[in-house]
């Protein structure tokens, strides 16, 4: 197999364990999918032995096409919200990696009516940057299982980085599997934040014209780069970072 497809392959494999690793999702749902410049698709899929996100191998990453539905060969199904992946990336030329997740906290502040605003500040700046571009609530909490619903669903997220799925989960972009993913981790960090200051009864004002100034973008090398090693090396620590073998990993402690 071609070495760039494998190490994507791996990557998204690695993004579903860490997504997993870190509580960002519940243990068996939610996906990650990245496009290639072909506009085919790798997306994890549904096999024989699923197991969960945090056992996710490079066998569980298929090439599929954008209008592909249901079977993809070799036992393994495209998950039933398929249709996120699909209707986003063909709403977005511009975004090549979608993830999908259930992180609990998003979920509570979604049904508490508790919008994730820009009040955190150099705590976490990716997510004050998230949260200042907006982050929409889809108002549906069935499966996204329809073209139709995919596209309602792109329509929300418009031209942002990030969506809320009332009582359901959200969904992330970004230009790689390794940015949609650390996205779905800060957005889980700032609903969780969301939702203890408001249990506080907290009601924080947004971040202030002058403290923006001093939010910069710190550049991927830094947000991105370190932040993924890291989370690499604690799913090492647990045994749980090779991807190519099918029986990787212990329970978690
Ligand atoms: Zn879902």
């Amino acid at each position: 197999m071609d070495t760039t497809l494998l190490e994507l392959r791996r990557t998204i494999a690695l993004g579903c364990r860490i997504l997993a690793a870190t509580g960002a999702t519940t243990p068996i749902l939610g996906h990650v999918s990245h496009r290639l410049p072909d506009g085919r698709v790798l997306v994890r899929c549904r096999g024989p032995q699923e197991s969960g996100l945090l056992f996710t191998t490079v066998d569980d990453i298929r090439l599929v096409e954008l209008d592909d539905s249901g079977e993809v060969g070799d036992g393994y199904r495209l998950p039933n919200e398929y249709p996120i992946h699909a209707e986003i990336l063909r709403a977005r030329p511009d975004v090549a990696s979608v993830v999908h997740a259930h992180p609990v906290a998003a979920v509570v502040a979604g049904l508490a009516d508790r919008p994730l605003r820009p009040v955190v500040g150099a705590f976490n700046i990716p997510a004050y940057r998230m949260a200042a571009d907006g982050v929409p609530l889809w108002p549906h909490r069935g499966l996204v299982r329809t073209a139709e619903a995919g596209r309602s669903l792109a329509a929300t997220l418009g031209d942002g980085s990030a969506a809320l799925l009332l009582g359901h989960g959200v969904v992330t972009v970004g230009d790689n599997p390794r940015e949609s993913v650390l996205r779905t981790l800060d957005l889980d960090e700032l609903a969780r934040l969301t939702v203890a200051v408001a249990g506080l009864d907290g009601r924080p004002d947004e971040v202030s014209e002058a403290d923006r100034a001093d939010l910069p973008d710190l550049g991927s090398a830094f947000n991105e780069a370190v932040v993924w090693r890291y989370h690499v090396r604690r799913l090492a620590l647990r045994g749980l970072d090779d991807v190519d073998r099918i029986d990787a990993g212990k329970e978690p402690r």
